[in-house]
């Protein structure tokens, strides 16, 4: 399979890591959109959040008991923005479910 997410938690392409278990992976955004721009992923390839169902959803509990492990870390205390852009229409350019943490500054209200 062609995924650039899949490919970098098998270490062909380099990252930053953040955090990584046997489930997880955390690293820095490559094109950070605020001062503080972290990913979040699973290691077993899940497109994107309409690809979650019964059977994997279980993985979204660990990352986002992880996220707060992670904002805490990154010292993102005054708060912090968890996006996932999901489809044509949500503007997902990878297809590998992810969690974007973004903070470290006042963010913009809109959502869109
Ligand atoms: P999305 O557009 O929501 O699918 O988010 C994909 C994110 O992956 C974008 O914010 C990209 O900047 C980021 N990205 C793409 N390639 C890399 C890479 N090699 N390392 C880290 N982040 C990346």
């Amino acid at each position: 399979m062609d995924c650039l997410f899949c490919k970098i938690i098998a270490g062909e392409i380099p990252s930053t890591k953040i955090y990584e278990d046997d489930k997880i992976l955390a690293f820095r955004d490559i094109n950070p959109q605020a001062p503080a721009h972290i990913l979040v992923i699973p290691k077993e390839h899940i497109g994107g959040v309409d690809e979650l169902n019964s059977e994997n959803v279980a993985i979204v509990s660990h990352i986002f008991a992880k996220i707060a492990e992670i904002a805490k870390n990154e010292g993102l205390e005054k708060g912090y923005r968890v996006v996932s852009n999901v489809g044509e229409h949500g503007c997902q350019s990878v297809r590998h479910l992810h969690f974007h943490i973004l903070g470290g500054s006042q963010l913009n209200g809109s959502m869109v």
